[in-house]
């Protein structure tokens, strides 16, 4: 589970104070292990891996109830534009996001909250939307084939591939070899929306142009093109700023 690449990762401080060693969870997930002076550093690893059952439940439980606290530290340095929740419209699922500091960006996600990590000395809205980009596409491949098939079937439409990639200007295309390749911010719309993209897509293995046979094949399974084509422009030019990046 992505949980786990998280886990792996520990910072160890060294306290005069400290009697004994022990672990502690930051609010923004961060495992630190605090070793009192004189103790041998492998004695953090030892700890850290006696500890994981712990570690485990209590990240878990942090992420489960408290995602706002997570990066509390980290989201009051952030730029207000940066997203707390992203409505994958096409999968009828609202995911919440949560912030922490780490010297590599990246992303987990578990129980409908994304876990972002942030370099905080790199610049924050980049990596935000690197990282994002990224997630959408791990999303994209794992709902949108399936949602092709299920349309595919009905149109008795038959495509060699499907491909998901991020691309800024096409929802989608259809090569003359029958691939068809989807725009992962497709999850980002209503599923009625998506499903007139996938309908047009598939209707380009009939009709390689958008003559009006072509659209003739579109309204058959899709009587209302044009209204969702209208639709999909004005959804996309309200598309929040990490999604243009
Ligand atoms: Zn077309």
């Amino acid at each position: 589970m992505p949980l786990q690449a998280e886990m792996q990762a520990y910072t160890i401080r060294i306290s005069r104070r400290a009697k004994y060693a022990r672990i502690t969870i930051k609010p923004n997930l961060c495992v630190e292990v605090v070793l009192p002076l004189g103790v041998a550093k492998r004695e953090a690893g030892e700890l850290f891996k006696q500890q994981q059952p712990w570690i485990k439940r209590t990240l878990l439980r942090m992420q489960q109830h408290a995602p706002k606290a997570l990066g509390s530290k980290l989201s009051e340095t952030l730029p207000e534009n940066l997203p707390e929740k992203i409505e994958l419209r096409a999968l009828g699922e609202s995911v919440l996001i949560a912030y922490h500091e780490s010297p590599r960006a990246g992303f987990s996600e578990l129980d409908g909250v994304l876990s972002i990590r942030l370099n905080p000395e790199q610049d924050k809205a980049n990596q935000v939307a690197r990282v994002l980009h990224a997630w959408l596409k791990v999303r994209a491949r794992e709902s949108l084939p399936d949602c092709l098939q299920a349309v595919a079937l009905e149109m008795n439409a038959a495509y060699q591939a499907v491909s998901i990639r991020l691309q800024k200007t096409r929802w989608g295309s259809c090569s003359s070899l029958g691939n068809i390749n989807l725009n992962a911010k497709l999850l980002l719309l209503p599923p009625e929306v998506v499903r007139y993209v996938l309908v047009h897509e598939l209707a380009h293995l009939k009709h390689m142009n958008h003559s009006p046979l072509f659209w003739h094949h579109v309204a058959q399974f899709e009587p209302e093109f044009a209204r969702k084509r209208k639709e999909l422009q004005i959804l996309s030019m309200g598309f929040p700023v990490w999604v243009h990046a």
